[in-house]
């Protein structure tokens, strides 16, 4: 048993976050300068749906322009482009978001190219990649990444020359995490390990973590014996299970068995409250470096 365990609260950093923006933003509005972000939704899956009212109402608390875009899901590519290109003109909006995923006729990656890098608040754009590659400053970083890296800076996790084993290799969370823990500077010089679904010997190199993020899409996949007494966990994946003894019929659980991980770990994320509130306060934040760094 890890002495002292820290359950490290993504709800309560992500009320810190918007604590801070609240103060740019009243800053920004007094010379003028109301940040927006434009969300665009193509289509009517449920899930979507909720991602992009919350994200409208987060607008509306903090004191953000928020222009909420509901398109028909027969919204052809041409359609999207131009109202991506409107957008990349409209002076009111700093920040643009095409809700994902978009209906399947709609080539996801030729919209993200579409977007002016400047407004591309979730950091998709291939300009921005590369910044996030070279270290530039002024790019914006993907939010869920954005969002653990803080979660450990806030909590006082050391990442300078820890072992940082990123489970999961994908564009949203692996490898911006990874080039984030690569970084010089806070809250980065890490020693990275990335592993996947290919990699040989997966239990014993998450053993070997000093930091171990899990954005698999597993439910409970990483077990005690996965985790080394003492290491930190940051659980970034979100699953439904049944449970039929919710009224839903169903609750959510991470990528971590969090009941059996918690007790070896000496900080840990619980799902939900976790990373979840951390990647709707970073957009929101990215927003706001879009409005500033705006000419
Ligand atoms: P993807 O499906 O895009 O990527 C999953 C990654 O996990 C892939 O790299 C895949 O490997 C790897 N993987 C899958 N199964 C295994 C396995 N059994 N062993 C080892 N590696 C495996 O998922 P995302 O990155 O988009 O999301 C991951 C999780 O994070 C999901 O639960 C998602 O809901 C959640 N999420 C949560 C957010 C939040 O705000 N909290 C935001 C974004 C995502 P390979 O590449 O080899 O196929």
């Amino acid at each position: 048993m890890s002495d002292g365990l820290t359950i490290i609260s993504g709800t309560a950093v992500a009320e810190t976050v918007l604590g801070e923006l609240r103060h740019e933003i009243d800053a920004l509005r007094a010379r003028g300068r109301t940040p927006g972000l434009a969300v665009v939704l193509v289509g009517d899956n449920p899930a979507s749906r909720s991602y992009v009212r919350a994200k409208d109402r987060m607008c509306q608390k903090i004191g953000l322009h928020s222009l909420k875009l509901e398109l028909p899901a027969t919204t052809t590519q041409q359609e999207l482009v131009e109202v991506v290109q409107r957008l990349n003109a409209d002076p009111a909006i700093h920040g643009i978001l095409v809700q994902s995923p978009p209906p399947p006729h709609i080539d996801e990656a030729a919209i993200i190219r579409a977007m002016d890098p400047a407004k591309d608040v979730d950091g998709f754009h291939p300009v921005n990649v590369g910044k996030l590659a070279i270290g530039d400053p002024t790019g914006f970083v993907p939010c869920t990444p954005l969002g653990c890296q803080r979660l450990l800076v806030e909590a006082g996790v050391e990442t300078a020359g820890a072992h940082v084993v990123m489970l999961g290799r994908s564009m949203l969370v692996g490898k911006p995490f990874a080039l984030l823990m690569l970084g010089k500077g806070k809250g980065g010089n890490a020693t990275v390990t990335v592993a996947h679904s290919r990699t040989r010997n997966l239990r014993e190199t998450l053993l070997s973590a000093d930091i171990l993020v899990a954005a698999i899409g597993q439910p409970r996949f990483v077990k005690a014996e996965d985790v080394h007494e003492g290491a930190v966990v940051i659980d970034v994946g979100i699953n439904q299970i049944e449970d039929p003894a919710t009224e839903k019929g169903y609750r959510l659980v991470g990528d971590v068995d969090y009941a059996n991980v918690a007790p070896k770990a000496a900080a840990i994320t619980p799902v939900p409250g976790g990373v979840g509130p951390m990647t709707i306060a970073m957009l929101m934040s990215n927003t706001v470096k879009a409005c500033r760094l705006a000419a």
